[in-house]
């Protein structure tokens, strides 16, 4: 399977993230990066290809020009100074001033553990651009194709970064698959895809499946409720699968493969694209779904028995030390006929 990823996603580099007040290690480490390409060299069987920088348009097509101007300004900040908004306005009376870095980079952030430092537009901007390379990569072969996208992007929304999060991958390509198709994301990261569900929420255009722990317990806590089935013309394009934590393997297929049927009643799409969180495996410091390499294995058959043109994107994953594995488990699944 060909792989897309460039070594610029390495140089975002932020090490301490606040929880509850209190200073933890960041858990989008570049390790993770690592322990991935470990095991596809291991594998032997993945050829990985360098994408080009995606065009700025298949940015804006998701993103809002503003927010992508303040992301990029990110990039005058001196080295090695890291910037974790800690107020929000939300009062929505009162006209809003200016955004700048750092004191008020709170604007465009929904939660205080996600930071900007000078290479995060660079990253950010060149996942994207493996998931774009992908994506095109599937589009004109019919093959599916991985990109190594970190940070990831299932939870930034339009104008909006967090959860460690800051460009869309899944929507940009999704936008970009819609010129030659219709397009279902299902997204099995461990938290709700908030940004995702809300660039596409008021739209027919893409069907957005999510099976994640249930927001009564986990982040992001305030969307992910089975309620949530869209507006307008996204009415029915919107379906949660939230499962409180721990919740056994067998009960967890059991209710991917029922969100699955349930949305293959309303598209039966050109293209899928998988928002591909690992943080569901077993030990996962932030996940608590207890799925295992087999299960993984398992887990790609599934996805590739429903015979659609795919695109897996990574998003989050955080036990590093069996991550690549998990992720290879995934891939090895997905390519066995
Ligand atoms: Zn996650």
């Amino acid at each position: 399977m060909k792989i897309f990823y460039s070594s610029l996603q390495k140089k975002h580099v932020i090490r301490k993230e606040v929880y509850n007040g209190k200073a933890h290690s960041y858990n989008d480490k570049v390790s993770r990066i690592d322990s991935i390409l470990k095991a596809f060299k291991q594998a032997g069987r993945y050829e990985i290809i360098v994408p080009e920088i995606l065009p700025f348009e298949a940015l804006t097509s998701v993103h809002d020009e503003d927010y992508l101007t303040f992301l990029e300004s990110s990039q005058n900040l001196k080295n090695d100074e890291v910037i974790c908004p800690y107020v929000f306005p939300c009062d929505y009376r009162i006209p809003r001033h200016e955004p700048f870095i750092p004191k008020r980079a709170g604007y465009y952030c929904f939660d205080a553990g996600t930071s900007l430092m000078n290479n995060t537009w660079n990253a950010a901007v060149a996942s994207a651009s493996a998931a774009y390379g992908a994506a095109i990569y599937t589009k004109t072969t019919g093959e599916p194709s991985y990109a190594l996208c970190r940070p990831p992007g299932h939870h930034a929304s339009k104008n909006m970064f967090g959860g460690y999060c800051y460009l869309n991958n899944a929507a940009v390509i999704a936008k970009y698959l819609l010129q030659s198709g219709s397009v279902m994301i299902v997204d099995f990261d461990y938290h709700h895809g908030n940004g995702t569900q809300s660039i596409f929420y008021d739209s027919s255009e893409v069907f957005y499946l999510s099976i994640h722990a249930h927001p009564l317990v986990e982040y992001p806590y305030f969307t992910g409720f089975e309620t949530e089935i869209g507006i307008d013309d996204g009415v029915n394009y919107n379906l949660n699968v939230p499962l409180m934590p721990l919740s056994s393997p067998s009960e967890y297929f059991k209710a991917l493969l029922k969100g699955l049927e349930k949305a293959f009643k309303v598209i039966n799409p050109d293209y899928l694209i998988l928002s591909a969180g690992f943080d569901i495996e077993a030990g996962d410091p932030i996940g608590h779904f207890n799925i295992s390499p087999n299960d993984f294995f398992r887990l790609g058959k599934e996805f590739r028995s429903l015979n659609k043109k795919t695109i897996i994107l990574q998003e989050g994953g955080y036990l590093v030390s069996e991550l690549g594995r998990n992720v290879e488990s995934f891939l090895a699944g997905f390519s066995e006929n």
